[in-house]
């Protein structure tokens, strides 16, 4: 069904709203490098998007939008661009590479159907891949796989099936390799599909596609009838209805089953996860691009594929998530909305379930590549770009009204209620984005007083739409603190402000953000007795602290039995007074984690407020964490590193220098893999400083692994250098 609406822009004479089948919302992910700025543009410019193939190296892409991505040549923000396909509607939800924003990724993620996994064909998989292949696993995400560059040598199919545990599903051969790659068979249909570049310019628009015949080459004969017999018995192993199909009708001649049977078969084995497609091709010489568009369209889910959890509390009704907010000048905030269930409309008032507010959506635009085309409503199943949401922020659930989203509570308590998880608050906002802590911080400052509230306001508005920034003001020195994902994250939220807000800020030097714990189990009392006014307050607490290494990361408060008759509002009091104690360590006032706390009694004699037993119970953990025994607690980061064989040696030697563990080191073809642990603190500038060791022939991806316990000296080097900056 495709209803059509007529706008006014040079090329879209008529835009076609595709509903249901039609539409796939796909995202594509990559290590950095991989070439996936590349493909993309490819595929704007074969569905007829863009004009003219921009050159990534010369940082001319539609998706990398913004500016310091032109100048880095990485894609930070996960941009929606739509386009048409062989009367499909593609979606195109770009996520970041780069892996101080893994955050994006991971809510990219969840807006789409489908994913496009593109991979250098000679590196294989890399550690940034690995990663994101994992959160894709995690929202169960169908994938197909792009191996690119082919031009280059070597493909690894090997790798995919080694590193990502998946089950690669070989579509297509290569013919010719390296320079003189030309094109691939297709294994469904037994087609060779050739580009014969004519010129130094061709833009590989116009392809060759012809059956496999005798007369053909009769190597690539003979790898394709083997990698198509391998790829029949490989999808009836894994698909029973394919199976059937064979031994009933095909066991006698394997090579007459219908293509049409063979594709279907592979669309169900990608859509339950049991096996990913892959595909081969050289987006930057222009090869293989279109079957990768025809492989997303044919393989890849449709929305109404996808089982959306709590959508359907809101049967026909609006149900939407905002997974992007974008600030432009002119138009003020842009929201980008995946829709689930019901129509959008323009110049409509919508129900924000986070913010509990009204909003009113004044209009609403498609993102098409080169610009933004205005429509009166769009459906479900699609993504929609919003001009006037100006509470919204990215994360948030939107719906019809305040009345729909309390039907649609109803409904779920309903469900809830005569189901077996009887009990269970079934919630009818849909998740967000867990937001990890951030592991780097710095003071920030504008240059006068007088900008103090711009930056405020700059800082709000960037915080909308990047959760993973966290800002906070320093009780002790009134300074702004920003808070970040790695330094790369940090330094661009820098740029922006003095881009877009025009200010110019001094950022104070970077520093990592530490934990804490406590080495023993210590038992302790206080009482506190103050009279204010006419009133007496008078409390006694008695409580212990101890380490607790198996709380993954949290601290605990726990009652003893004898506290039981404490009210739930005194509970709640004594909770805080703990609670707060957390945020603030004995050594160096870092978070803590790893800590239980048990309330062993709270003595309380009436007339005394809650907020002096929180006191009470704050000060009483201040005095038993300091005879707990401080231990400060460091992010430990995995690192790997890709460099040339002759450089080798000095990487390893510097990292020893940084108190860096190696794990493992692998051989790629001509480089080498080093695998290794190391201490963020020692990580800073790594960039510039692996540059400079390697005259540029290496690359690097960091990553969270743990909180480790500091050894005594380092701690104590610590404690000197923070003492000495106070
Ligand atoms: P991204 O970081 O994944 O977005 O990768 P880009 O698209 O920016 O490409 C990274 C580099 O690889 C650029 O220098 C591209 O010109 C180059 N590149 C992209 N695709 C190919 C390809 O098919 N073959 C070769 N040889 N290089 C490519």
């Amino acid at each position: 069904r495709m209803i059509w609406v007529r706008c006014h822009g040079p090329n879209y004479e008529q835009i076609a709203i595709t509903v249901g089948r039609q539409i796939r919302n796909i995202g594509i992910m990559a290590h950095i490098d991989a070439g996936k700025t590349t493909t993309t543009e490819r595929m704007l410019y074969y569905s007829g998007y863009i004009r003219a193939l921009g050159d990534v190296d010369d940082g001319d892409t539609v998706t990398d939008f913004m500016a310091q991505e032109r100048e880095r040549g990485i894609t930070i923000q996960s941009a929606a661009v739509t386009f048409d396909w062989k009367s499909h509607r593609i979606n195109l939800i770009d996520t970041p590479g780069h892996v101080d924003f893994t955050l994006e990724v991971e809510r990219a993620l969840r807006v789409l159907d489908g994913a496009v996994a593109v991979f250098d064909a000679s590196a294989g998989v890399e550690a940034q891949t690995l990663t994101v292949w994992r959160q894709a696993e995690k929202h169960h995400v169908p994938c197909i796989c792009f191996l690119n560059k082919m031009d280059n040598l070597g493909f690894s199919i090997q790798s995919i099936r080694d590193k990502l545990k998946a089950n690669p599903v070989l579509l297509q051969t290569p013919i010719g390799s390296g320079k003189n790659f030309t094109g691939v068979v297709d294994l469904i249909t037994n087609q060779k599909l050739i580009w014969k570049q004519k010129s130094v310019g061709d833009d590989g628009r116009a392809y060759e596609v012809k059956p496999l015949n005798e007369l053909d080459d009769a190597a690539v004969l003979q790898e394709a009838k083997g990698a198509r017999s391998a790829l029949i018995e490989q999808v009836a192993d894994l698909d029973d209805e394919f199976a059937e199909l064979l031994l009933n009708d095909f066991i006698e001649n394997l090579d007459a089953v219908p293509s049409i049977k063979l594709q279907a078969a592979v669309r169900r084995v990608t859509l339950a996860r049991k096996g990913v497609p892959v595909l081969l091709g050289s987006s930057l010489k222009n090869k293989g691009v279109q079957p990768l568009l025809d492989a997303i369209t044919a393989y890849l889910p449709a929305p109404n594929e996808r089982h959306h959890d709590l959508v359907q509390w809101y049967k026909d009704d609006l149900c939407a998530l905002a997974f992007k907010v974008l600030h432009d000048k002119q138009r003020g905030p842009l929201v980008f909305l995946r829709i689930y269930s019901g129509t959008l409309k323009a110049q409509t008032a919508v129900h924000n379930i986070n913010r509990n507010s009204i909003e009113r959506m004044s209009r609403l635009l498609v993102p098409f590549a080169d610009q933004h085309v205005e429509i009166p409503s769009m459906p479900a199943g699609n993504i929609a770009l919003t001009v006037g949401l100006k509470q919204t922020v990215t994360g948030d659930t939107i719906v019809l009204s305040k009345a729909s989203a309390a039907a649609a509570a109803r409904r779920a308590q309903n469900k809830a209620d005569t189901g077996k998880k009887r009990g269970e608050h079934a919630s009818v906002i849909l998740s967000g984005v867990e937001v990890p802590d951030p592991v780097f911080f710095c003071t920030i400052e504008p240059p006068t007083m007088a900008k103090q509230a711009d930056l405020e306001n700059a800082l709000n508005c960037l915080q909308r739409e990047d959760p993973s920034l966290k800002v906070r003001v320093d009780p002790d020195s009134g300074q702004t603190v920003l808070c970040g994902m790695g330094e790369l994250h940090i330094e661009i939220i820098h740029d922006r402000i003095r881009r877009e807000y025009g200010i110019e800020t001094h950022l104070g030097p970077l520093q990592v953000a530490y934990r804490e714990t406590i080495v023993q189990h210590v038992s302790t009392t206080d009482t506190l007795d103050r009279t204010i006014g006419e009133k007496r307050h008078v409390v006694t607490v008695e409580l212990s602290v101890r380490p607790a290494a198996d709380a993954g990361g949290s601290c605990q408060v726990e009652f003893e039995e004898q506290t039981v008759e404490l009210s739930p509002e005194m509970k709640e009091a004594v909770e805080n007074g703990v609670h707060s104690s957390y945020l603030q360590g004995p050594l160096l006032g870092y978070p803590l984690q790893d800590v239980s706390t048990l309330i062993q009694s709270v003595h309380v004699e009436s007339g005394t407020s809650l907020a002096m037993v929180s006191a009470c119970v704050s000060r009483c953990m201040l005095k038993a964490l300091k005879l707990a025994g401080g231990q400060v607690l460091e992010p430990v980061m995995s690192l790997e590193v890709t460099v040339g064989e002759d450089y080798l040696g000095s990487v390893l030697g510097d990292l020893a220098q940084r108190r860096g563990t190696v794990r493992d080191i692998q051989s790629r073809h001509d480089n080498k893999v080093l695998l290794a642990t190391v201490p963020l603190a020692e990580m800073m500038g790594y960039s510039t400083i692996l540059r400079t060791l390697t005259s540029g022939n290496a690359t690097f991806s960091l990553e969270l692994d743990s909180y480790e316990a500091m050894n005594l000296q380092d701690q104590n080097t610590l404690l000197k250098r923070m003492s000495g900056l106070l």
